[in-house]
C-alpha cells in the first residue's frame, strides 16, 4: 500500500510521518531526492538525498522520478524505482510529499491513501513555524502564506481520504495508524473474497 503524509511546514508532519513508519509492520520512508541544502538536522540517505541541479534535470530526464515538484524554489523529488520495488514486496511504502507532489502520484496510482495533517489553527501553525527558529521571520511569514494556499488547494483536489488535526502529537499518530490498519484489514479481506 502506498501511503501520502502531506501538510504545511510547522504542522509537524515529519514526526508523525517517522512514527507511522515505527509503528506499522513491514513499513518504508521513500527518502526523496532535494537539491535543497543540507541542515545540520538532515542525515544523508534517511531525510534525504542531497542533490545538485544537474542530477536532478538528469533524474527527470531519464524519467526516474515518479513525481517532483518545486517547493520554496527548490527541487524535489520521489525515486520511481525504489518505491515500485518496495511496493512489489508488500511493503507499505510512506511518501511524505507536497500537494502537488500527491495529485501527480494519485494519477498514476489512484489506490494511494492519502492524509493531509492540518494545524489546530493558523495562530498555531504560525507560533510554531517561529519556534522551529530555523528561518528568519520573511521566510517564516512565506510559509505561513503558502501553507494556507496548500490547505485549500488539499481541500479542494480530491486527493486526500482524511484530514487529520494535529492536536496532541500521539492521538494523531494513533489515528494515522488506525487509519492504516483499517484499510489494511479491510483491502486484505476482499482480495480473499475476490471482490
Ligand atoms: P523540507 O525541505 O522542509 O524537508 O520539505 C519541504 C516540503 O517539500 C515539504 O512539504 C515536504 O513534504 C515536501 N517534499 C519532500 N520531499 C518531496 C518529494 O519528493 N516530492 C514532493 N512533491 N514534495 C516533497
Amino acid at each position: 500500500m502506498l501511503l501520502i503524509i502531506s501538510g504545511p511546514s510547522g504542522v509537524g508532519k515529519t514526526t508523525i510521518t517517522r512514527a507511522v513508519e515505527a509503528a506499522m509492520r513491514d513499513s518504508v520512508f521513500s527518502v526523496s531526492c532535494t537539491t535543497r541544502p543540507k541542515t545540520a538536522a538532515d542525515r544523508e540517505g534517511v531525510d534525504y538525498h542531497f542533490i545538485d541541479d544537474a542530477a536532478f534535470d538528469q533524474m527527470v530526464k531519464t524519467g526516474e522520478f515518479l513525481e517532483h515538484a518545486g517547493v520554496f524554489g527548490r527541487r524535489y523529488g520521489t525515486p520511481r524505482a525504489w518505491v515500485t520495488e518496495q511496493l512489489s514486496l508488500g511493503k507499505l511504502v510512506i511518501l511524505e510529499i507536497d500537494v502537488q507532489g500527491a495529485i501527480a502520484v494519485k494519477k498514476q496510482i489512484p489506490e494511494a491513501v492519502g492524509i493531509f495533517v492540518l494545524p489546530p489553527d493558523e495562530q498555531t501553525l504560525l507560533g510554531r513555524l517561529r519556534a522551529r527558529a530555523r528561518e528568519d521571520e520573511t521566510v517564516i511569514q512565506r510559509r505561513f502564506a503558502k501553507a494556507r494556499e496548500e490547505i485549500s488547494t488539499a481541500q479542494s483536489c480530491g486527493v486526500y481520504d482524511v484530514f487529520l488535526v494535529n492536536r496532541v502529537l500521539d492521538d494523531s499518530v494513533a489515528m494515522a495508524v488506525g487509519l492504516v490498519d483499517l484499510i489494511r484489514t479491510r483491502r486484505s479481506s476482499r482480495a480473499r473474497a475476490g471482490v
